[in-house]
């Protein structure tokens, strides 16, 4: 049988399995600190936009490990109700705040944020387009820190190179990405893979408990038992090809 592709699949239902989650895609606090740690200036007038929040796994570690105000956006008002009764137990409720939005339609001023951060989001407006559209909210000098699916070689076996085309259609190495960042006007500051460690441990493992609920609750559901077995794909394949993909943090700076 032919994969199916992740756009064949319901968004309410992606996000009723993935708010339940810490974390909706692969990252690590010590990668988004390793982030962090390229960009000068911060302080307590600092303003972060984390677009693509999710639940709020990293809004939370950005939040802890600067005096930012965080302006927080998500497409789905669970994850960003989620995210605003985390900030409130951990007691960062006056320097967090989730908004629903789109990333392709921010409702920001110009010139509004220091930082735009985005972990494992920006694919679903295009890596170009996000970085091209976000630009005017940023300051001068202003950073961006984004979390991409990104090719490691030049060339792939076909069974990886046709499932990640048809998720990622722009899906690229680090070189053609770091020459977009130029090209929609950023200069590169730093540009690092996260570790396998951020798919295995802190994605797809807490995923499994999850997938098993998820397929009770939902039993006989055609929809929900396709995007399990998606899911346990994406994880095999990973296991499989992880040699040639992964994510990478592009930190680049508004160039003037
Ligand atoms: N940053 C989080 C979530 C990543 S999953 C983490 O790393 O854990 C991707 C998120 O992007 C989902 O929460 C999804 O709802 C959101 N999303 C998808 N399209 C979006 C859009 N156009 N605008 C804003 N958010 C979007």
């Amino acid at each position: 049988m032919e994969d199916m592709t992740i756009h064949e699949i319901d968004f309410a239902l992606i996000n009723e399995f993935f708010v339940e989650l810490e974390r909706q895609g692969p990252g690590s606090p010590k990668e988004t600190i390793r982030a962090l740690s390229f960009i000068r200036g911060l302080s307590d007038r600092t303003r972060i936009a984390d677009l693509g929040c999710g639940t709020g796994f990293q809004t939370a570690v950005l939040a802890q490990n600067t005096e930012a105000m965080i302006t927080a956006l998500d497409l789905s008002p669970d994850s960003v109700g989620r995210l605003n009764a985390k900030a409130e137990r951990l007691g960062l409720q006056d320097r967090v705040k989730g908004i629903v939005g789109s990333m392709d339609d921010l409702p920001f001023r110009d010139e509004q944020f220091d930082i735009i951060w985005s972990e494992g989001a920006i694919a679903n407006i295009g890596f170009e387009r996000g970085l091209a559209h976000w630009k005017r909210f940023l300051k001068k000098g202003g950073y961006v820190a984004v979390t991409y699916e990104t090719w490691f070689t030049e060339e792939r076996p076909a069974e990886i190179e046709k499932w990640w085309t048809d998720a990622v259609p722009e899906i690229s190495t680090m070189a053609r990405n770091i020459s977009i960042m130029q090209r929609t006007g950023y200069i590169p500051v730093a540009v690092f893979a996260l570790p396998e460690s951020c798919w295995t441990e802190n994605y797809f493992l807490p995923q499994k408990a999850r997938q098993e609920e998820f397929l009770k609750k939902h039993a006989g559901n055609r929809g929900a038992e396709n995007m399990i077995a998606f899911l346990k794909r994406e994880a095999e394949l990973y296991s499989k090809y992880k040699s040639y993909y992964g994510y990478v943090f592009y930190v680049g700076r508004k160039h003037c």
